[in-house]
């Protein structure tokens, strides 16, 4: 059966270099999946194709639900998709509560009010509350990446995408983004993360998939792959960057 988020044999090549090399993936509706590998096997590319912020080389799946294999209007898809980068990318010139207003406002003509309101409900979720008037580069990194957060959910995504949310945070406040995250997982928030914690993943995950290559070389349960891996011992070792 068909999973909330559906793919089938992705395929994207940078010139004659093969990123993706054949991926298929189901992940349903309430699912934490965390996908990890070594550098390079194509974790964020991967993603990047979710959100459509890279076109696929090949893809093919009349009977998928999700966007990426229906070929709906991309509009449509970022709209159902909420990504939060490495790098927060929040706007410099809005306030916290304006960044958080700005999608329901401009694409689903959200009245003023009733953005605000919404905006001031994710960030108390969040647990920044007390930051809604301050601008971005007055709060912490894990005070803004919990902003990008907030600003994801607000268009109110059927999924949510992480690509290495922590990587970009002094270590003392990934805990803090990683809570946000976890909170999420709880409340039936179906995610997609590329994570180098692997201590979120074994605790939060459903399902953690193993990427080399371009390729998922293994997935499963987290006590599964992380801890009994069958196929990728040569890059168990790998660094975190
Ligand atoms: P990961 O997230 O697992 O570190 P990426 O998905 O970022 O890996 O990259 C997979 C491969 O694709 C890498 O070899 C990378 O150099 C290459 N790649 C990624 N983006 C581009 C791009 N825009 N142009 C050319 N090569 C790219």
């Amino acid at each position: 059966m068909a999973g909330f988020v559906s793919i089938r044999n992705l395929r994207k090549s940078y010139g004659s270099f093969e990123a993706l090399r054949g991926i298929d993936l189901d992940v349903a509706k309430g699912e934490v999946v965390c996908i990890i590998g070594p550098s390079g096997s194509g974790k964020s590319t991967l993603i990047r194709c979710i959100n459509r912020l890279e076109g696929s080389t090949r893809k093919r799946d009349p009977r998928g639900r999700h966007p990426v294999t229906t070929g709906r209007a991309l509009a449509r898809v970022r709209a159902e998709v909420g990504m939060v980068f490495q790098s927060f990318n929040l706007f410099p010139h809005l306030t916290v509560r304006e960044n958080v207003m700005l999608a329901p406002r401009r694409v689903r003509r959200t009245t003023r009010a009733d953005a605000a309101a919404q905006a001031d409900r994710l960030l108390a979720r969040v647990g920044i509350s007390s930051q809604a008037d301050k601008y971005p580069e007055h709060l912490s990194g894990g005070q803004q990446q919990r902003v990008a957060i907030a600003r994801a959910l607000a268009m109110e995504p059927q999924v949510m995408l992480f690509d290495e949310p922590t990587s970009a945070l002094d270590p003392e406040m990934v805990g803090e983004v990683l809570d946000v995250m976890r909170d999420l997982a709880r409340t039936g928030t179906t995610m997609i993360v590329v994570t180098h914690e692997m201590g979120f993943a074994s605790q939060v995950a459903d399902r953690v998939i193993f990427m080399d290559a371009g390729q998922i070389v293994e997935q499963g349960p987290p006590a599964q792959v992380l801890s009994d891996p069958k196929n990728h011992a040569r890059a168990i070792s790998w660094a975190p960057c």
